[in-house]
């Protein structure tokens, strides 16, 4: 369906649970939050329904998403679920990789057609600091057992200032090295993100040219969202010293902050207590509650062309007053 700035809305991103088995210090508070009871969360059935209800409108990809959506008993069994809807073309998923090679298996006979795993640093201490205690160790066990399953798998990685910056050559070696893409993405000011921690992407790609004097656009299609691409030109990656194999992956930058790319913004987003947000910037959002009560499709299919409609032509994240105070993993990042 279009939205009233002639977008073509496909996409919309499903979060299935606010919990999570991190702390990541730009997401939530060392304490956690106060617990949503799941009286108040969705069911997997009335996901569904409002899935259903959205294909029909030419929602045909979604991304499963959270919290962290491995922590919800039934994950993987939803993902099935959402895969087998008449006229989806694509399910994915974006988790902390905490638990992903526990749930590979069930992920690969769900027919999931990608996993982003979010990781900002590589070394152990870090990757604890910035997770609140998480371990490296089982995320990369799961990235390892995401490659050998084939399913297509990028990495998520936000960079800070004095934190983990010094890690960019190292992040754009796995790409290349390991031939899968890894996006950097800009903080947001959203939940505990405070963009002037974060790297611009400007900053970002001024450091690879230097690395790798070979870097060119990647033009290739390679999801969903607004990162830009940039790959290794050739043979001649073999001449560059930074590279030490054929480079096969790529880098995306998802600039939130310094590049607009809302004009080609083609999603929308489902929160775990059933509220569709028109934009992940302000807190303006819809309840499918009425709708899922009312019990019809057409009653869900005109609560989310709403939203759709309610889309504005742009974020302002630059205006802080106007953003929405809810941490992400409340939103569904
Ligand atoms: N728990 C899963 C994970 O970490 O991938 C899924 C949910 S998490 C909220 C989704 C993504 O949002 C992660 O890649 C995380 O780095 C990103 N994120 C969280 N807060 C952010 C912020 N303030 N600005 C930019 N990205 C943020
Ligand atoms: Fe959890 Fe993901 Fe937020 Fe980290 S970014 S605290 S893993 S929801």
């Amino acid at each position: 369906m279009l939205d009233s700035s002639g977008r073509n809305i496909d996409y919309m991103r499903i979060s299935i649970t606010d919990r999570c088995n991190l702390r990541c210090r730009y997401c939530m508070p060392q304490e956690g939050i106060e617990k949503v009871s799941m009286s108040q969360i969705l069911t997997f059935e009335e996901i569904l329904r409002i899935c259903g209800a959205a294909v029909s409108l030419g929602i045909r990809k979604f991304k499963v998403t959270g919290g962290e959506p491995l922590v919800r008993k039934g994950c993987t069994g939803l993902c099935a679920e959402l895969k087998g809807i008449p006229g989806v073309e694509q399910v994915t998923m974006t988790t902390n990789g905490q638990l992903l090679a526990r749930e590979i298996g069930a992920l690969r006979q769900a027919g999931i057609d990608g996993i982003n795993i979010s990781l900002d640093s590589l070394r152990e201490d870090r990757y604890r600091k910035i997770t609140g205690g998480g371990s490296l160790e089982e995320t990369l066990r799961g990235l390892d057992a995401a490659i050998q399953s084939g399913i297509p798998t990028k990495i998520n990685c936000l960079l800070q200032q004095d934190f983990n910056e010094d890690e960019l050559p190292d992040f754009a070696r796995l790409a290349f090295e390991r031939g899968i893409d890894v996006r950097f993405i800009e903080i947001m000011p959203i939940g505990f993100g405070r963009p002037e921690t974060g790297i611009s992407n400007e900053t970002v790609l001024q450091r690879l040219e230097q690395l790798y004097p070979n870097l060119v656009r990647d033009e290739r299609v390679h999801g969903n969202g607004p990162a830009v691409y940039y790959r290794l030109d050739g043979d001649a990656a073999m001449e560059t010293k930074a590279v030490e194999s054929v480079a096969a992956g790529s880098i995306g930058l998802i600039s939130a902050m310094h590049a607009s790319f809302c004009g080609s913004c083609n999603r929308i987003r489902l929160t775990s207590q059933g509220e569709v947000k028109p934009c992940l910037c302000y807190e303006d959002s819809i309840s499918m509650k009425p709708a899922l009560e009312d019990g019809s499709e057409d009653a869900l299919r005109r609560a989310l062309a709403e939203a759709i409609e309610r889309k504005p032509a742009g974020h302002t994240f630059e205006d802080r007053g106007s953003v929405d105070r809810r941490a992400m993993m409340q939103i569904g990042g």
